[in-house]
Parts: C-alpha cells; sequence; structure tokens
C-alpha cells in the first residue's frame, strides 16, 4: 500500500502551505510592526532546491495542492523560476498563490500556463489612503491594476480582507457590493494576534458571527453555500449576485475537523497547525545528508502528531501567551 499522510484523528494530509521567504516589500499593521518583522539570515532560508525535494517528496505522500506564500512571495529572486519548476511535478493538481499584488502583475501570463490555478490578493481597504495607512506603502492603485488583471485572466481571483475593528469593519459591505456583477470570490478573515507583537489590540472582537450580522444588516437575502470538504470557510452569496463571500474564522477555529493542511516556513520549520510553535526543522534534517526515505518517515511520524484542533496547539506550546511571530515568518 501506499503510504499516505494521516494523523491520529484520521485527517488525511493533503494541502501544503509553503512559505518561500520571510520578507515583505508591505508592513501590514496587523502582521508586524513599521520597522518590519526581524528577518532570517540568508542562508538559513530553504533553498528552492530544498523546496522542490520536500514537495516531490510530500506529493508522494499524497500532498496534491500546493500554496506558496511568504512574507510576499514575489520578493524572493527567481521566484517564477520555482513554479516553473513546481510545475513539473505531475502528482500535484494545483499550485496556488496568495500575494499582495504589488509584484504579480508582469507574470500573470506566465502563471496562467503553469499549474497555477487560484490567486489569494490580499486587499484589505478598497480606499487609497486607508489602504496605505494599513499597508504603510502607498500602493494601492498597483494593487488595484493587479485585482483588474486577474479578474480578467484565466487564473481563479480570492480576495482575502482581514477585518481589523475599527479600521476596516465600515468597508465590509463594499467588499460585499463587489461580488454583484463579479465572479470572485471575497474572504473575510479573523484577524490573529499574529503581528509580531503579540498583543492584539482591537476596540471590539469581530468575529465569524459579527461580520455575518453586519453583511446580513445590509443585505437581508444572503444565502448560505453548501462548504467543501476541508474548506478554511463558510461561504455564502447575495441572491441572484455573481460571485460570493466567505468568512474564515481564523481565530475562532471552528473549521479544525477536517483539517488536511500542513505548513513549511521559509526557514524549513514544519508546522502542524498554525497555531503551534513548529515541531521539527526540515532544513536542517535535509542539510544533514537523509535520504528520501528517511524524510517520508519522518513526515508520517510527524503528522501523526497533529493536534486535534488549534486550541490543543496552542495550549501545547512552551511559551504560553507568547503568540508573538508575524505571519510573515509562519506564512498565512
Ligand atoms: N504577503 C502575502 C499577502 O499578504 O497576501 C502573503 C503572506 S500573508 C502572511 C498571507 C495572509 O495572511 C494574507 O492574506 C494576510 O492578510 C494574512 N494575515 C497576515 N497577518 C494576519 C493576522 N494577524 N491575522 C489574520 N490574517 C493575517
Ligand atoms: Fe507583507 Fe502579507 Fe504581512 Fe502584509 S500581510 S506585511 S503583505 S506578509
Amino acid at each position: 500500500m501506499t503510504d499516505i499522510l494521516v494523523d491520529s484523528f484520521g485527517r488525511q494530509i493533503t494541502y501544503l502551505r509553503l512559505a518561500v521567504t520571510d520578507r515583505c516589500n508591505l508592513r501590514c499593521t496587523y502582521c508586524m510592526p513599521a520597522e518590519g518583522a526581524a528577518i532570517v539570515e540568508r542562508k538559513e532560508l530553504l533553498t528552492f532546491k530544498e523546496m522542490y525535494r520536500i514537495t516531490r517528496v510530500l506529493s508522494e505522500l499524497g500532498i496534491n495542492k500546493v500554496r506558496l506564500t511568504g512574507g510576499e512571495p514575489f520578493v524572493r529572486k527567481n521566484f517564477i523560476d520555482f513554479i516553473k519548476m513546481l510545475s513539473f511535478n505531475e502528482l500535484l493538481h494545483e499550485i496556488n498563490i496568495t500575494t499582495n499584488g504589488v509584484l504579480i502583475i508582469e507574470y500573470i501570463e506566465v502563471l496562467e500556463q503553469l499549474k497555477v490555478k487560484t490567486i489569494n490578493l490580499s486587499i484589505d481597504s478598497l480606499d487609497a489612503s486607508n489602504f496605505a495607512e494599513i499597508t504603510r506603502r502607498d500602493v494601492f492603485d498597483k494593487v488595484w491594476d493587479t485585482y483588474e488583471k486577474l479578474k480578467n485572466s484565466s487564473l481563479r481571483l480570492k480576495l482575502n480582507i482581514v477585518v481589523q475593528s475599527g479600521v476596516n469593519t465600515s468597508e465590509i459591505n463594499d467588499f460585499v457590493a463587489l461580488t454583484e456583477r463579479e465572479n470572485i470570490e471575497i474572504r473575510f478573515i479573523e484577524e490573529m494576534p499574529f503581528n509580531g507583537v503579540g498583543k492584539r489590540i482591537t476596540a471590539e472582537v469581530w468575529d465569524f458571527n459579527k461580520i455575518l450580522h453586519e453583511i446580513k444588516s445590509t443585505y437581508s437575502n444572503v444565502e448560505k453555500l453548501p462548504i467543501a470538504k476541508s474548506s478554511t470557510s463558510h461561504m455564502f452569496q447575495v441572491k441572484g449576485y455573481k460571485g460570493v463571500f466567505g468568512i474564515i474564522p481564523a481565530y475562532t477555529r471552528t473549521i479544525c475537523h477536517d483539517c488536511n493542511r500542513l505548513r513549511i516556513t521559509s526557514t524549513g520549520l514544519l508546522k502542524n497547525c498554525l497555531f503551534d510553535e513548529g515541531v521539527f526543522n526540515i532544513r536542517d534534517y535535509i542539510r544533514d545528508g537523509v535520504s528520501d526515505a528517511e524524510l517520508k518517515q519522518l513526515f508520517i511520524d510527524l503528522v501523526a502528531k497533529k493536534p486535534k484542533n488549534g486550541f490543543v496547539a496552542e495550549s501545547n506550546r512552551l511559551k504560553i501567551n507568547q503568540v508573538s511571530e508575524s505571519m510573515s515568518s509562519i506564512g498565512g
């Protein structure tokens, strides 16, 4: 029988989130401090060859989908060549990318020819000055051009919006309005404390229920859509609208029961859960000269220990209450 990755709760892991860098060209306030998150020395980052090997081995264990993220993946030199390389892996069904949209525009046509299926574009405000305050950079026009170009491409487009109390909550329904004519998917993400500071300072807690309530107070005809297996979001649609919207309970964590995800950070730290501290450094293991068979066994053993949910993962952390990494180093 072929080996697969299954945890002790019977969940099969088929989806890898791979952070290709910890560097970023923006400084989003909910993700990192103004001076930026601490970055590691270049030699500590996985090389593309190492990432390719890790992905190949994982794909032989049933991983068929990879999300490339960061930091900002497009700030890593030769990132496009890495996607080309990954596209040759016949065991992968799809490659998806999460990006802030500042540098991707010139590569869209090339991406359409590769195994890339979906682009998740982070766009936390539709207002240029609010956008600049959130990202601490004046790049709204560039990101909007990317949005327009992606919308007209053959790639599937999802928009990521981190809901930040008092910052963009008044725009939630403007985003929903975009789905009237556009066949896009909007995803509202609950803000998490992964901001490189460790504190979640919010006037009000904008969780799943509050976000949905806000939308339903404007749109009375919101329909719940069936939830796809292992989906991160609960999906909805305003009746008659072309696009859909979802809410990701990233912090309230009601989607852990059929999680199929595994994370590897840009330094090769394997994370069974967004909320764990990282369970093993794959980079050091590889650099010690292990065989593919040893690497496979390691993945099987590590995944078996995946915690039941994000609350268990958080409580297992050695430094309890010290959830202070930036999402840019975890890989969102
Ligand atoms: N730089 C790319 C981007 O912004 O799309 C990819 C990396 S970013 C860490 C991946 C996703 O994590 C983005 O959608 C971002 O908005 C989200 N994210 C970052 N910090 C977060 C936080 N504290 N809470 C919730 N989502 C967060
Ligand atoms: Fe960079 Fe993405 Fe974090 Fe914003 S959310 S600072 S774009 S890594």
